[in-house]
């Protein structure tokens, strides 16, 4: 085993990682790429460059690396899709409901929300968990122009009936009530401070009864740990997109439990691999050592070093400029703040992939992306919160139903549009006592508004070939 040495994150990754190619991961290639981000026949679009918007890492047991075969889901082939529901002038907010952690009548409920610490067995208290508040105003701004509207009816968990092991799920305006399973967590209490969970798919049956009429979505937030089936040990979060609903459960950010999981620990070099410290090329390579040597045939066509970067210096790019915001964070002395404040960066991240998944964006195979599918909580820390250029094409054809005028912006117009406000939203975020986990954001963010605003938002990478090694 590698000593464990502190990795200074100097060096980025900005390929797919040597184990991709073993895994059976192809990335596409540049044509492919440029084509998946319009509709048009004639390929016009040329593809950013990697210190913008890196490839996929693939790590072994990453998400890609288990299927790498994961149907792509180009710019048309969402068009395309029979499940996507448009926003119309009828159904186009966002509504969200926050889940009580309290029941009145089944006293043991709020507990199940309050992490455990496996050895001592006591709750563990201090972080207080982020305000849902600051949730929903991130959604706000990155699908703007869409409204965020909170659910109107008082939810309430009850007992099924008084001998029932189930509860029940109403609100202060529907007749009927909806059953809640709940179960011991599986995989406690040795690496779980969970003890209880709640079936998400209950909850999704619930939001789905509940649906407004002029619904776009309905987002169901909770603090409590949650299942999808007996497979699994829990879910972060899930959508029914199609359905227009989908719920994040807050309760695996937690500070305590993401220490648990080993996240800011990993024994490849100590803290800070998480994005974009999950770029960090001695990360990748030792994350990839275990993995088979690939043959020297492999490496000719699939390994690449860091690409070349041309038309500007790499300090300016946004990879650069995130993972310099990120090492200067990462000295900083830990305290509540410091882990609320990323802990409400991991749970806006995952809010915005659920939705984008009512939107009918599928998982992301093409670029480091906010659409990718994880596999675990190591691997969902690793990836951005930034929409790479496919989807966010998506994103600019299914906002311009809420609103024409989006229509008619070219793809830049549209991305420095939201850059711009998402810089504004994060600085908001950043001047109150919270920022940790945000100025790689705004770093990132800041690096694109000029690659936008320089007109060199794709610069010279039409045909610019990465660097073989
Ligand atoms: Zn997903
Ligand atoms: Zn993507």
């Amino acid at each position: 085993m590698p000593p464990k040495t502190s990795c200074q994150h100097t060096k980025l990754h900005l390929s797919t990682s040597p184990h991709a190619a073993e895994a059976g991961y192809t990335h596409p290639a540049p044509s492919v790429l440029s084509k998946a981000t319009t509709t048009a026949r004639k390929i016009t679009a040329s593809i950013p460059q990697p210190t913008t918007f890196p490839a996929p890492l693939v790590l072994p047991n990453d998400d890609l690396s288990i299927d790498p075969k994961y149907p792509p889901q180009s710019l048309l082939s969402w068009k395309r899709l029979k499940e996507r529901n448009p926003i119309t002038s009828i159904r186009n907010k966002i509504y969200y409901l926050n889940l009580p952690v309290r029941s009145s009548d089944a006293p043991d409920f709020q507990r199940w929300a309050i992490p455990i610490d496996p050895e001592t067995k006591s709750q563990v208290c201090g972080t207080p968990s982020p305000e849902w508040e600051d949730v929903v105003n991130y959604l706000s701004t990155f699908f703007h122009p869409l409204e965020l509207v909170e659910y109107p009816s008082i939810t309430a968990i009850s007992k099924w009936s008084s001998k029932s092991k189930f509860l029940a799920l109403s609100t202060s305006s529907s007749r009927s009530a909806v059953q809640l399973r709940t179960r011991p967590s599986p995989d406690g209490p040795e690496s779980s401070c969970y003890t209880h969970q709640l079936s998400l798919l209950d909850i999704l049956d619930f939001a789905i009864e509940i649906l407004p009429g002029d619904a776009y979505t309905l987002i169901v937030f909770t603090h409590h740990d949650l299942y999808e089936s007996d497979e699994d040990d829990f879910c972060i979060g899930r959508a029914f997109g199609g359905s227009r609903v989908c719920v994040v459960s807050s309760a695996r950010y937690h500070p305590f439990s993401e220490q648990l999981a080993g996240v800011g620990c990993d024994e490849f070099g100590g803290k800070g691999h998480d994005w974009p410290g999950s770029h960090c090329a001695e990360f990748v390579q030792r994350m990839c050592q275990g993995s088979e040597e690939p043959s020297r045939e492999k490496q000719k066509t699939k390994i690449t070093k860091d690409p070349k970067v041309t038309g500007h210096s790499p300090e300016n790019t946004p990879m650069y400029r995130a993972i310099a915001a990120h090492i200067s964070e990462n000295s900083v002395v830990k305290h509540h703040e410091y882990q609320r404040s990323i802990w409400l960066s991991r749970i806006c991240k995952t809010a915005s992939h659920e939705l984008l998944h009512c939107f009918g964006l599928d998982h992301c195979t093409y670029y480091a992306c906010v659409m990718q599918g994880t596999t675990s909580i190591l691997e969902d820390t690793r990836q951005p919160f930034y929409l790479c250029p496919i989807d966010q094409a998506k994103l600019k054809e299914a906002l311009a139903g809420r609103d024409g005028n989006i229509g008619k912006l070219s793809k830049e117009q549209w991305e420095l549009e939201w850059c711009n406000r998402m810089r504004i939203y994060c600085g908001e975020i950043v001047n109150r006592d919270i920022s940790v986990g945000w100025r790689p954001i705004i770093a990132w963010l800041e690096g694109r508004i000029e690659e936008l605003e320089g007109g060199s938002g794709t610069a010279g990478t039409k045909e610019d070939p990465i660097e073989v090694e």
